[in-house]
């Protein structure tokens, strides 16, 4: 039976980091559920689509395309054809994705195409809703969480290369406000599933919490 990873936490606690990490020791896929909603927003946006208009959101979605190219471990998400694995990551669609991850018909169409795509594959997938949702069964599910300044500073430093102007506060008051969208929505909220163990990361290097995570897996 194929293995499945599932990590899951509030937002910058560095569970892309970790995801990447494990799967490339381990030889799994590695997917990033994130991206699939922020590439969904950004075709929201460019589109104009009225979250409150559940028959504009039907037909958006059946427009949307998703497509992970791996060729390395990064993530390299492809919107009906085109990379946008760097748009995605900016400021106008970090604002919005947490509104659209909370619309019904976009997680039933997310979470049908990740279990998709662990159909007889080892993969790593972190998100919200993995150890919960996605894959209920899966082998391990971890549960980060770390100092909410620590993440500020961490995803401020990733940010502010490609973001001139953008202060840490803004990125704290974005994962604040996220963080209170994602554990308050209605539909699949931020929650660690019952068997997840909690991995605080706060004074962890990557490689520590790399051998915390290959150490639970170990039979
Ligand atoms: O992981 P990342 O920070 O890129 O995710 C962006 C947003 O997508 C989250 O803040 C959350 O609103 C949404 N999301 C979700 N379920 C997932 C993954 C992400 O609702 N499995």
């Amino acid at each position: 039976k194929n293995i499945v990873v599932a990590i899951d936490g509030y937002s910058s606690c560095g569970k892309s980091t970790l995801a990447k990490a494990l799967a490339k020791k381990l030889h799994f896929i590695y997917i990033d559920s994130g991206a699939m909603y922020r590439a969904v927003t950004l075709y929201f946006l460019r589109n104009d689509i009225d979250l409150k208009d559940e028959s504009q959101i039907t037909t958006a979605l059946q427009a949307i395309h998703l497509n992970f190219h791996s060729r390395d471990y990064e993530t390299h998400i492809m919107l009906n054809d085109e990379e946008v694995s760097d748009e995605i990551r900016q400021m106008h669609v970090a604002d919005k994705v947490s509104a659209v991850a909370a619309i019904h018909a976009v997680r039933v169409e997310m979470v049908k195409q990740q279990q998709r795509m662990a159909k007889s594959k080892n993969i790593v997938m972190d998100g919200r809703d993995i150890g919960t949702v996605v894959f209920p069964d899966a082998q391990l599910k971890l549960f980060m969480t770390a100092d909410p300044l620590v993440r500020a500073q961490r995803r401020f430093k990733e940010l502010t290369a490609k973001n001139p102007g953008l202060s840490l506060e803004d990125v704290f008051d974005n994962l604040a406000h996220r963080d209170y969208q994602d554990t308050t929505r209605a539909e699949s909220p931020l929650t660690r599933a019952h068997d997840a163990i909690i991995l605080d990361n706060t004074d962890l290097t990557p490689e520590e919490q790399l051998t915390f995570a290959v150490k639970r897996l170990e039979p």
